[in-house]
């Protein structure tokens, strides 16, 4: 399966569930195929990647894992659209943590209105001109032309996860449909986007609807894929979600390097917590990405120590932008 995926071919299902219900006994084995893979593709080379959480809370989605929707009672910040000056102060800070990509993120399901969009128009092209960072965006279900409109103001990639398996997504979100989060990455390609999108693991799907977003991700032709792994909020519907042990995590991370070889493979969301001392292990999985510093409603260990860890593992962190 290595040679498959090293060039001549592509991983059908029954190979992908060999893989990623491999005993834990072969995890040696697994990660030392899935490490060479990763550095064919991607060499030494790490990127990091930071978050702005730019307009928190209040939102009318029912996402079963958000701790920002309305559905849901929990006490994080409720805050509106911050203004360019701190989308700026928090790209400086990204910059000092190593990071070479910037998001900015915002709660809900797209976009309110025009002046919402200019203004994050603004905020772009003024990071542009400002901090040396690669500019990417998630803002929910956009059309083609806001995501123009987006692109002409300096955005780089746009970020949409379709969060888990289309046949599993009706236990996650019944407010908006599959097809709303497909066609937002398609419309991203087309604007000329790069494109980033994963999903979360650990929220009740099967092995094999982690299969099937893998394909559906490798069909989207994605650049970036982030893999998040549920780390439960308290009042959230998913809060007493048991967690995935650590080796099942390292085994998906695997088994997606083989699937989607050649692309970025990124960890993001419940690293620490579901991983705890085997987070050095997601690169020889195949990861060559990793989000740094907090996530949007739960907090990350110190940039220092991930730092650290990939020296110490004698791998690269990319400097420029993309
Ligand atoms: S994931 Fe996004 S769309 Fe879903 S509830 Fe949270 S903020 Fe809203």
């Amino acid at each position: 399966m290595e040679e498959k995926s090293c060039g001549s071919g592509y991983i059908d299902f029954d190979e992908a569930y060999r893989l990623i219900t491999i005993d834990n006994s072969y995890i040696f084995d697994l990660i030392a195929s899935s490490d060479r893979i990763r550095n064919r593709f991607k060499g030494k080379s790490v990127s990091l990647c930071a978050i702005i959480n730019a307009k928190s809370g209040g939102c009318p989605e029912d996402c079963a894992f958000c701790s920002q929707s309305l559905h849901h009672k929990t006490d994080i910040p409720e805050y509106p659209l911050i203004v360019a000056d701190q989308i700026i102060d928090h790209a400086r800070d990204a910059v000092t943590m190593g990071a070479h990509k910037i998001g900015i993120v915002t709660s809900g399901k797209g976009i309110n209105n025009l002046n919402e969009l200019h203004r994050i128009c603004e905020s772009i092209n003024s990071l542009k001109n400002r901090v040396p960072i690669h500019r990417c965006a998630s803002l929910g279900i956009l059309s083609k032309d806001d995501l123009l409109e987006l692109k002409g103001a300096g955005l780089q990639e746009y970020h949409h996860n379709l969060e888990t398996a289309r046949s599993f997504f009706s236990n996650v979100c019944t407010t908006h449909s599959y097809d709303e989060d497909v066609d937002t990455i398609q419309s991203a390609k087309a604007a000329g986007l790069r494109t980033c999108c994963g999903g979360i693991f650990g929220m009740g799907e099967t092995v094999e609807q982690r299969i099937e977003l893998a394909f559906t991700l490798r069909e989207l032709e994605v650049d970036s894929i982030p893999l998040n792994f549920l780390h439960p909020v308290k009042g959230t519907r998913l809060e007493y979600t048991p967690p995935l042990m650590p080796l099942e995590i390292i085994k998906i991370i695997a088994f997606y390097r083989f699937v989607l070889p050649d692309k970025d493979i990124k960890i993001a969301g419940g690293r620490e917590y579901n991983l705890r001392d085997l987070q050095s292990l997601i690169f020889a999985a195949g990861a060559n990405s990793v989000m740094v510093g907090n996530y949007l409603t739960t907090r990350g260990r110190s940039y220092e120590e991930d730092l650290q860890m990939i020296k110490d593992l004698g791998l690269e962190i990319v400097s420029d932008s993309l």
